[in-house]
């Protein structure tokens, strides 16, 4: 989107795809740009460079570091929202780095501390557009000025969905007494929702006190949205995968397995298990992965999911 509307700032004409393929009716281009966030990517990566020749490639699944503001005469110009003419949000960062260094993540590397970058007032679209922030933020309350961006937040009327988490396990009174007086969202601006991540048992106490203090503050454990890493720790086993997802659905917080490596079949089925929801339904023991799930809906039984074969 950065490059996007510095280009057209320029005047030049855009081509945009989510393909890695050349189709045959395509001109050649002044110039050729690629992004891939996931290393799953890897193979599309590796066509769009056999098609497209000197391109300039970024983004943590492309193997490259360098970023978009390291390109030759780079201007900044916005954002180009014309690519994405169904999202009507605005987005963005306020802050970029992180104050932990989790053994997994390329956030401290690719960003290092926490420092601020923009206010609401910069990433806001304007009007006509709706109040709703989807904020990219990897460490929101890390970095300095939160203060003043949680006013914004509140004051302007924003919803905010920060869709890379919250950290709980910093949580502090300050904090969550911010947090419960803005309209936090999920990604789709419809539930009250916060997005947080428990990836370490060893984390287990801080994570709760995170927990309760951002319960005592009004917000429940039911709008918690919990990324749980599988398939990282080397001491994971199924018990401990467990231990974990229990213990939040004992509290009501919502889990979301994140499969660290996805040739992990066996805990790529836990995950599907547990986002479709089938979880409520189905015992672990019981659930076929390779079963489609459909919705099955009877009388006085609300909707309930079940495997079909
Ligand atoms: S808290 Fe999140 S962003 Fe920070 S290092 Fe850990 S995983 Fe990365």
């Amino acid at each position: 989107m950065k490059i996007s509307a510095w280009h057209r700032a320029r005047g030049d004409v855009i081509h945009f795809t989510r393909s890695p393929y050349r189709h045959l009716d395509e001109p050649a281009y002044d110039a050729v740009y690629g992004g891939a966030i996931f290393k799953f990517s890897e193979e599309r990566v590796r066509r769009f460079e056999a098609e497209w020749p000197g391109a300039l490639l970024g983004g943590t699944g492309s193997g490259r570091i360098a970023t978009v503001e390291e390109i030759p005469g780079f201007v900044e110009s916005g954002l180009d929202y014309a690519l994405y003419p169904d999202f009507n949000a605005s987005i963005g960062f306020t802050q970029r780095g992180c104050r932990l260094s989790c053994k997994f993540c390329v956030v401290p590397g690719k960003e290092g501390k926490p420092r601020s970058v923009a206010s609401i007032a910069d990433i806001w679209r304007g009007d006509p557009w709706p109040r709703n922030l989807h904020l990219l933020d990897n460490d929101f309350f890390g970095a300095p000025g939160w203060e003043e961006r949680m006013a914004e937040i509140r004051d302007g009327g924003f919803k905010v969905s920060f869709t890379q988490g919250i950290n709980v396990r910093a949580m502090t009174d300050e904090v969550a007494s911010a947090l419960s007086s803005v309209e936090y969202r999920d990604d789709g601006f419809t539930k009250r929702r916060l997005y947080t991540a428990w990836d370490n048992l060893k984390d287990e106490e801080v994570f709760f006190r995170g927990v309760d203090t951002l319960e005592r503050h009004g917000v429940p454990p039911s709008h918690l949205m919990t990324f749980m890493l599988v398939g990282f720790d080397k001491k994971e086993t199924w018990e401990r995968i467990f231990h974990r997802f229990d213990r939040m659905v004992a509290r009501g917080i919502r889990p979301y397995p994140m499969v660290f490596d996805n040739s992990r079949r066996d805990l790529k089925r836990f995950q599907r298990w547990v986002v479709t929801g089938l979880y409520r339904a189905v015992p672990w023991k019981s659930y076929d992965g390779g079963y489609k799930a459909s919705r099955v809906v009877g009388p006085n039984q609300g909707d309930l999911f079940a495997p079909a074969s």
